[in-house]
């Protein structure tokens, strides 16, 4: 069967359009317009997201489209709306908060499926607090790469289309350059939109929302007995696997407020977030999280205290707290065995075997001990064993060094000299071979092709954003565009791209990330 031709539209005004979520009553959203910029300028474009959308690659010729991603003009056909929310912070219930900087523009009708198109960083709303409603051009960058790097190693995320800067100062600890970021989900609705209603005691308005979301997102939940609870489960095996996403790329988040959760499992409000680079299971990557309670070890644990929240929350209009306990019992085993599935593929095991449980606590034990760089433990690996191994799958020297970048980059180490106890790695990387040696023989599994597929040689380490973002104060988008490149495919070796495979410089660790955006 052929595809029917896809239409491209050159204009966002002309792109069919939904506004699903601007049809609840509204009590759910302030409608609001946003607050233009001075002089917004357009930085950058994610010509995959323009596709997404159904927008052709004129559009982004169009003034219509830097005013619409600036905010300096509403959308046609769209709603603009900023949404309110409650949720616990750090463990404390927060009470009301709400899009404070965030818009609602659109849910545009895609090609593949319809997207809400969100403006995070154009003026305030009635939730803003005591914030200006801007977001800066550090933390948009970082949210804007962010966005697609996840999406590049196949973990749920929202996405991005635009990248916009302005004239305007933003004061955070110093003055900043101001900056919008055009974001995009199938919907941005919180664990805490629904934590919202059940504190004020309003469970019809609970009741409407998880209607809305069951039938937008969930509509297989309608089949079941009690469509809540079927949500609750759907949202809790959603929120386990996107967990173990991150977990095994060393992603850790920073801010796993309750608002900060997508009810679609998505991940979501990135900000200070950072992908590990030498290994620590306490890694905290948010500066401003002086107990690690968002640390990278803890992360399993406080989605299944943020599913609780939620849980207790739809107790509202569940009043079977046996059915609630037992969905939230199901995050457990789906967390568990998702973990498995990914260390197998990681270590090319095709089956799960006795003792593979203790091979791989020993690695994380050695990489402990270590530190030894995360994306690049897993990426050696692959290559870690004999040239007879190699030969057998298939694989040059000449591919093995241009992966590794032994030729022009001496940094990218071989994985024993990943470790600073290089002993206990031989020793390990010994027992791992025999392991191998007994990999069931199954037609078409390659190990190394796994392993290559499922460990990135390039992740948006900080200090990779860092550059990115000095550059593009200067107003130079080049590295944001290299780094959008690669992030896509990180799985894959580019020529020319060592550096971005390599560990991180001295200067990297002195990088402090904190909750200021
Ligand atoms: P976050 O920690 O970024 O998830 O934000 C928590 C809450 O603070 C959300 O309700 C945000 O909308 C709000 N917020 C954060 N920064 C600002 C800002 N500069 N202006 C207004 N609201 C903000
Ligand atoms: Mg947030």
């Amino acid at each position: 069967m052929k595809d029917t031709p896809v239409r491209l539209f050159d204009r966002f005004d002309d792109i069919p359009k939904l506004n699903s979520f601007a049809a609840l009553p509204a009590t759910f959203y302030t409608r609001l317009p946003t607050t233009p910029l001075n002089q917004p300028e357009l930085l950058h474009v994610n010509a995959e997201a323009l596709n997404l959308l159904g927008l052709s690659a004129h559009a982004v010729q169009d003034p219509s489209f830097l005013d619409v991603v600036s905010g300096t003009s509403a959308m046609a056909g769209g709603q603009t709306l900023a949404a309110v929310y409650s949720g616990h912070q750090f463990g404390q219930w927060a009470g009301q908060l709400g899009d404070g900087r965030a818009h609602l523009l659109a849910e545009i009708k895609g090609p593949k499926g319809n997207w809400e198109l969100q403006l995070k960083g154009a003026g305030m709303t009635p939730y803003s607090r005591m914030g200006d409603g801007r977001a800066v051009l550090r933390s948009s960058v970082r949210e804007y790469l962010a966005s697609e790097a996840m999406h590049g190693l196949g973990i749920p995320t929202t996405r991005v289309l635009a990248l916009v800067t302005a004239k305007n100062p933003v004061m955070r600890e110093t003055v900043e350059t101001a900056a919008v970021v055009a974001r995009m989900a199938p919907s941005f609705i919180r664990f805490g939109s629904f934590q919202h209603w059940a504190a004020r005691k309003q469970p019809e308005l609970l009741r409407q929302l998880s209607d809305y979301v069951i039938e937008r997102f969930y509509p297989d939940c309608l089949n079941a007995s009690n469509p809540y609870v079927s949500l609750l489960e759907s949202v809790v095996t959603r929120t386990a696997e996107m967990i173990a996403g991150w977990q095994v790329v060393g992603f850790c988040h920073g801010v796993m407020n309750t608002d900060n959760m997508s009810i679609l499992g998505l991940t979501l409000d990135y900000g200070p977030y950072g992908f590990m680079d030498g290994f620590d299971a306490r890694h905290i990557c948010n500066h401003t999280d002086t107990s690690g309670r968002y640390a990278w070890h803890a992360q399993p644990a406080v989605a299944h205290w943020n599913l609780y929240q939620l849980a207790n929350s739809l107790h509202e209009i569940i009043p079977d707290a046996d059915a609630l306990r037992a969905a939230l019992d199901l995050f457990e085993p789906t967390f568990l065995n998702a973990m498995q599935q990914r260390m197998m593929q990681k270590l090319g095991f095709n089956n799960w075997q006795d003792g593979d449980e203790t091979l791989v606590d020993d690695l994380w034990s050695l990489m402990q001990a270590s530190h030894a760089d995360f994306t690049l433990t897993f990426r050696q690996l692959a290559y870690a064993l004999s040239p007879v191994d190699m030969n057998q799958a298939g694989i040059t020297q000449q591919q093995i060094e241009f992966d590794l970048g032994n030729t022009v980059n001496p940094a990218l180490k071989p994985f024993v000299d990943l470790f600073i106890d290089r002993p206990a790695a031989e020793q390990w990387l010994e027992r791992y071979r025999q392991r191998i040696a007994r990999n069931i023989q199954t037609a078409g599994f390659d190990r190394i092709q796994t392993m290559l597929a499922a460990n990135p040689l390039y992740v948006l380490r900080n200090h990779l954003a860092h550059e990115a973002i000095e550059a593009a104060k200067k107003g130079d988008v080049s590295e944001i565009d290299s780094l959008m490149k690669i992030l896509r495919n990180p799985f894959v070796a580019e020529a020319g791209m060592e550096r971005y495979a390599a560990l991180p410089p001295a200067w990297a660790s002195r990088i402090e990330v904190s909750c200021s955006s």
